[in-house]
């Protein structure tokens, strides 16, 4: 099922933003309240403003009701409003999965994935207009970077689910495309504004963001003691292996990954995840199943195996689920815990950033 929206709508409608003005959705309490008072109006305004932008997350200044006119001209001339619409949505038949395609004011296009769970509903956003880390069997890569998502755009992506589902979220997953270590300092606004009592109100517990493993972030991301999970993508199972399959492995070696993991646990006490793709006859025999059993006895994590998701611009190919299976117990027989993730909205599947992929290359061929 498909419900499309007009690109050009979304276009004419966010052309009135300016990259000059300040984007309001992107300023915590504190610094709203300061803006709003620097414009010469009542503080307890701020806190006004912050409340229909973060709980009642209306779609426009307009419905605003309590803020005063003269208030929202001006908020029209000196702010920009961030507000995602989508402008392609495929819901799962099977089990209500929906990918969302989301417009940018600038043109851009960003994908989003709700997925709904028995203990709530999920969503996985993008931190980045592509991404440039250039792992090899990953679509969001294939173009570089654009540019890094603002913290308001990163928000406004659960905003908008959950204004076009009519339901609430209650768990974050930092996977969609990007790499959101790469655009730290609006990742940490983001994670923030999120978990702020005041706003949305996600606990950091239901959040979880996912990292190459770029290890001086890692290393700064364990000082602030969020209680969220970290995920980092492993894929290999030695310094080799992995270098072929992500360019990361050339600045970080899987011994530092795994220090700055040690590290991150004792200071927030939180298990890590591993996620695995497993890619045939790459990373996916026994004897890798051994050695990833190795890097990771006595560090208290989870291993999730992703079977690879093929895209047509490289010739790598699932595993066999024969051997998914051996990879899984060979791991579980040694002590560590482990999940094959289960695979939501098979029917719209695609590979992380693939919507975007084929959206984007359909409008350079019209
Ligand atoms: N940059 C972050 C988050 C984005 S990708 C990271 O690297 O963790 C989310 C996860 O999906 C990562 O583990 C990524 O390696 C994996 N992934 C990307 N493309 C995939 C594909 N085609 N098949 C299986 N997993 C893929």
């Amino acid at each position: 099922m498909r419900e499309v929206e007009n690109m050009q709508d979304v276009n004419d409608m966010q052309n009135i933003q300016d990259d000059r003005l300040t984007d309001i959705k992107s300023l915590n309490l504190e610094e709203l309240t300061e803006f709003i008072a620097g414009l010469g109006e009542a503080k307890f305004r701020g806190k006004q403003i912050y409340d229909w932008m973060h709980v009642k997350k209306v779609e426009s200044l307009d419905e605003m009701g309590n803020v005063p006119g003269k208030l929202k001209e001006k908020l029209r001339k000196e702010t920009r409003f961030v507000c995602l619409k989508p402008v392609d949505v495929l819901i799962s038949q099977i089990d209500g999965t929906r990918k969302y395609l989301f417009g940018l004011h600038d043109g851009n296009v960003i994908e989003s994935v709700f997925m709904r769970y028995k203990h709530g509903n999920s969503v996985c956003i993008s931190s980045q207009v592509g991404c440039r880390m250039g792992c090899r069997f990953c679509a969001s890569t294939l173009d570089g970077l654009t540019r890094n998502l603002t913290p308001s755009e990163m928000l406004e992506q659960i905003y908008a689910i959950e204004r076009h589902t009519g339901e609430r979220v209650s768990n974050v997953v930092v996977m969609g495309s990007g790499e959101p270590m790469d655009n730290y300092d609006n990742l940490l606004k983001f994670i923030e504004l999120l978990t702020d009592v005041n706003g949305i109100n996600i606990s950091q517990r239901n959040l979880t963001v996912s990292t190459c493993g770029i290890v001086p972030k890692i290393n700064e991301l364990a000082k602030r003691k969020f209680q969220m999970t970290l995920a980092i993508s492993l894929h290999a199972s030695s310094d080799e292996q992995r270098k072929e399959l992500m360019p990361v492995a050339n600045a970080f070696s899987i011994e530092e990954i795994m220090n700055a993991c040690r590290n991150y646990f004792e200071n927030t006490g939180r298990r890590i995840t591993f996620e695995y793709s497993l890619v045939q006859g790459v990373n996916d025999r026994l004897e890798d199943s051994e050695r990833l059993s190795r890097l990771l006895k006595g560090l208290n994590c989870h291993v999730n195996l992703i079977p690879v998701n093929p895209i047509k611009e490289r010739n790598y190919r699932q595993s066999t689920a024969k051997s998914i299976t051996d990879f899984k117990n060979r791991l579980e027989r040694n002590g560590i815990n482990v999940t094959i993730r289960r695979e939501m909205g098979r029917d719209i599947n695609g590979a992380c950033g693939q919507l975007r992929k084929s959206y984007m290359d359909k409008r350079e061929n019209q």
